[in-house]
């Protein structure tokens, strides 16, 4: 259980500027007989610190109405005026200090009054509320409204940029040649060097060596985080009291990782084929799969080469067809078709006759 200890709060009186009087044993100064003012209570250093032993917590002190001299939560009438203490709220308490950075902050009557003012801006603020988000609300929406507005130029100027891009006419284009090329991939069965944590190791893995290795973290506990705090209780005194909270850190996890070698359907090379005109027809490459190989995929690609007949660099536009496709372009063939303006592209799925 951590120590908790009470001490007195202290006061200065501002008539004859007597420091260090005690919060709950001077309600008026001693020197001169002013009432404390319960606002300018502060925290003690340490060497200042009177221990309070036997006076019982009865709560907050009430604030007098008339004179805002503090009152012990039972009294009944005010001991500096005398009026009533009925209704009377309570003296308003100072924030709780940390000493998380090593000390605490100094405190003076001048740091109790200037948090009080804090406190009350912050408490009117919080009462005239309703009318503030309005306001701010509509500047808001107008700097919303610019933004957006911003945002909807950026995208139109975009999308006229990709619209330029795009921007196609319908040309008049001639076929004037064809490429093709054909490809089966080869795999060898082959040793491959890989590694795995131990339960991951394929059956039939070779050469297996294992050793430790950080395979993860876990947090652990590793003490404490303290720190002191000082509450203001409001009759005049405040209790000390040290706060923990637990720490962990990251321990690394173990475990067994493992080297091996494993034989494998691995892509060794490729047989290609590949021609420039419509005959000899395309075919399939000889792969001469050998001992240790096997066929893998294929693939195919026909290109047709056309030119744009009004060019008069006569620029060259392709397509990738489908064979059957490019089986039924002959070369010389006219076509209309749409053609970008800027880019070389041409919509291929678009060919149609011409005239
Ligand atoms: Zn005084
Ligand atoms: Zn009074």
């Amino acid at each position: 259980m951590p120590t908790e200890n009470r001490y007195e709060m202290l006061w200065d009186c501002s008539r004859c500027e007597t420091p260090k009087l005690l919060g709950l044993s001077h309600r008026n100064c001693p020197s001169c007989g002013s009432p404390q003012d319960p606002t300018t209570r502060y925290f003690p250093k340490d060497e200042d610190k009177v221990a309070v032993d036997d006076h019982p917590f009865v709560g907050a002190d009430k604030a007098c109405g008339g004179c805002d001299a503090p009152n012990a939560q039972t009294a009944q009438f005010c001991v500096g005026c005398g009026a009533s203490l009925e209704g009377a709220g309570p003296v308003i308490q100072r924030d709780v200090q940390s000493d998380q950075s090593g000390a605490f902050a100094a405190d003076t009557s001048k740091a109790a009054t200037a948090e009080q003012r804090a406190k009350r801006t912050a408490a009117h603020e919080e009462k005239t509320a309703p009318v503030a988000p309005s306001k701010s609300g509509g500047s808001g929406l107008v700097l919303g409204g610019l933004a957006g507005g911003l945002t909807l130029l950026i995208l139109l100027a975009m999308c006229a940029g990709i619209g330029v891009m795009l921007w196609k006419k319908e040309a008049a284009v001639a076929v004037t040649g064809h490429t093709w090329s054909r490809e089966i991939a080869v795999e060898a069965f082959t040793a491959v060097a890989d590694s795995a944590w131990k339960e991951a190791v394929p059956v039939g893995a070779r050469n297996v060596s294992c050793a430790q290795a950080e395979r993860s973290t876990t947090k652990v506990p590793d003490g404490q985080d303290c720190h002191n705090e000082r509450k203001d209780n409001g009759d005049g005194t405040f209790t000390e009291q040290q706060k923990c909270d637990p720490k962990f850190k990251d321990q690394p996890v173990y475990d067994q990782k493992c080297a091996y070698t494993q034989d494998r359907w691995v892509a060794a090379r490729a047989a290609k084929a590949a021609g420039s005109a419509l005959a000899p027809a395309p075919a399939w490459p000889t792969a001469n799969i050998g001992a240790t190989e096997r066929e893998g995929a294929r693939s195919e690609k026909y290109t047709v080469t056309f030119t744009e007949s009004a060019a008069p660099d006569g620029r060259v536009l392709t397509c990738d067809v489908a064979e059957s496709e490019w089986l039924g372009l002959a070369v010389g063939s006219r076509w209309k078709a749409p053609v970008g303006v800027l880019s070389s592209s041409i919509d291929c799925s678009a060919l149609q006759p011409a005239g």
